[in-house]
């Protein structure tokens, strides 16, 4: 199966209109969207999804700010999919995000930086099941062979 990623919409980016923005960056660059939903997370799932962070002195205020409306999550599939989705987002601290990353256009604090991806094939994998237990959804793109080759 290609590689596939988990990408999150956080609430300050629902809120501020770019869902379409977001969502265009990773169709554009030939990435395939395999799962979309629009969905206020408790405040126990904000806690698993972000699990690994727990002993993190910003771990109560990241929940707060997940959980604080609504979320888009998403699943994204195509080669190093991860990796480059990484690379749209940008670095962690809007302050150090290239311009033309969605955070180095779109963010300025570290705790409102609009966008989550997956950090590894692996926690791509535990994600997607977290984020989506029915798996992603099974079309193909009729232009694949326009984008891979
Ligand atoms: P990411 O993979 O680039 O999202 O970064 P991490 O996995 O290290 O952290 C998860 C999220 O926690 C980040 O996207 C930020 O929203 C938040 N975060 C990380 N480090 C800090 C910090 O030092 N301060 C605050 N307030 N939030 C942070
Ligand atoms: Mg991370």
């Amino acid at each position: 199966m290609a590689e596939q990623t988990f990408i999150m919409i956080k609430p300050d980016g629902v809120q501020r209109g770019l869902i379409g923005e977001i969502i265009s960056r990773f169709e554009k660059k030939g990435f395939y969207l395999k799962g979309l939903k629009l969905v206020t997370v408790e405040r126990a799932f904000a806690e698993k999804h972000y699990a690994d962070l727990s002993s993190k002195p910003f771990f109560n205020g990241l929940v707060e700010y997940i959980i604080s409306g609504p979320v888009v999550a998403m699943i994204w599939e195509g080669k190093n999919v991860v990796l480059t989705g990484r690379k749209i987002i940008g670095a962690t601290n809007p302050s150090q995000s290239e311009p033309g990353t969605i955070r180095g256009d779109f963010a300025v604090e570290i705790g409102r930086n609009v966008i989550h991806g997956s950090d590894s094939v692996e926690s791509a994998t535990k994600e997607i099941a977290l984020w989506f237990p029915d798996g992603p959804a099974a079309w193909q793109s009729a232009l694949h062979s326009w984008i891979y080759e």
